[in-house]
């Protein structure tokens, strides 16, 4: 089965193969798994051992999200976040149920932020603590600069958070330019090519002292997984850890470290023009426009056609041994379709030529939509 969800993705079979074994999370042997892997991930983030910190949470990307906030926003500070799709949207709530106050900056969904909207928004309020930004929007596909957004908030003297899950390990970053950044958080199953179930956080190390005990909450405190790995030593677990997904992560990482971060966003550029290109040949409508295509996940507009069922489709793709996501987060009816994982530009034409007959078999006979 060909995975082109925007993750978890295609994983390599050493990496599947990690699987399978027992782990003792508590083992000496494998604390010294764990701490090879934030070794890898902390060098990937650009980040120095002694300025910054990988923060290792059990769980989604939710969580990690929910944690930054939770540690670095105190109850009395205030987010700002742009509002780029579906995961800005999920920022807004997780920041609201933990009781931090959000103001919301509207953007076109199909456009970069406007750095000088930001900006005035940052002057227009002092209150304002945060900038919150989705670096790949998983929902639409769009890239923002998060580097320039740093500037925008560095230079008006706030905290930067980004949401890097689906750019982390592709898309440059380096915490070491951002001296803005409080925290980026990314999970180990998408870009990196691992299996869920475990999320991270880059920090620097200041900011976590700093943050002690303002997380309201044990298990979402960076700042208590922070002092843990300084008490007790780095790779070791406050709670069980996914000890497989981490084992597993451990070789993804080897195998990134042997291609190389622009060698991987060039292959996932390819995947994504290959199958950019080869939607519109077939006469489907991506759902941004090609400049502000990211290389992530390509959103593909439904057909208007009344024949048009997105499960339907997605069952006859997968008799095809093509998966991808049964569901979309756009406004308007789309589906999404990830550039990401283990797969090739050959891959994405073999999805395309299969999504020519899914729709033959569902009976949409136009590919137009609205
Ligand atoms: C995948 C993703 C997340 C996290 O999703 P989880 O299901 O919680 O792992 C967050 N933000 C973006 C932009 C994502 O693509």
């Amino acid at each position: 089965m060909l995975l082109l969800i925007p993750g978890p993705v295609t994983t390599h079979p050493d990496v599947r193969a990690a699987l399978a074994q027992d782990l003792a999370p508590w083992d000496n042997d494998f604390r010294a798994v764990c701490a090879r892997v934030l070794d890898k991930l902390l060098h990937i983030a650009g980040g120095s051992a002694d300025e910054h910190a990988v923060l290792p949470l059990q769980g989604c990307g939710h969580f990690a999200t929910e944690a930054a906030i939770r540690t670095f926003v105190r109850r009395d500070g205030r987010l700002l976040v742009p509002m780029t799709g579906s995961y800005a949207r999920r920022m807004v709530r997780l920041a609201q149920e933990a009781g931090r106050a959000v103001v919301e900056l509207p953007v076109p969904l199909n456009e970069k932020v406007d750095l000088q909207a930001v900006a005035a928004a940052l002057a227009a309020d002092p209150a304002i603590t945060h900038l919150a930004c989705v670096y790949s929007e998983t929902s639409t596909g769009i890239v923002q600069d998060a580097m320039a957004l740093g500037v925008v908030a560095r230079q008006a003297g706030r905290r930067l958070l980004i949401d890097a899950v689906s750019a982390f390990g592709a898309l440059p970053f380096d915490i070491a330019a951002m001296p803005e950044l409080d925290a980026a958080v990314f999970t180990a199953n998408k870009c990196l090519e691992g299996v869920p179930g475990i999320s991270f956080a880059v920090a620097p190390a200041e900011r976590l002292k700093a943050a002690s005990g303002q997380a309201e909450s044990w298990s979402l405190d960076l700042a208590d997984i922070h002092q843990h790995a300084l008490r007790q030593g780095r790779g070791s677990f406050r709670f069980t850890p996914p000890a497989q997904a981490i084992a597993a992560l451990d070789v993804a990482l080897d195998l990134y470290a042997k291609e190389g971060r622009a060698a991987r966003l060039a292959r996932y550029t390819a995947n994504m023009g290959a199958f950019y290109d080869g939607v519109r040949a077939i006469g489907l409508v991506p759902y941004l426009p090609a400049d502000v295509q990211g290389p992530i996940i390509v959103n593909v507009r439904a057909p208007t056609d009344p024949a048009w069922n997105l499960q339907a489709f997605v069952d006859a793709l997968k008799r095809r041994s093509v998966l991808i996501s049964n569901f979309f987060d756009t406004p308007e009816p789309s589906f999404r379709v990830g550039c990401i994982g283990q797969v090739t530009p050959h891959d994405m034409q073999r999805a395309v030529d299969a999504m020519v007959e899914a729709l033959d078999e569902i009976g949409v006979r136009s590919r137009r939509a609205a």
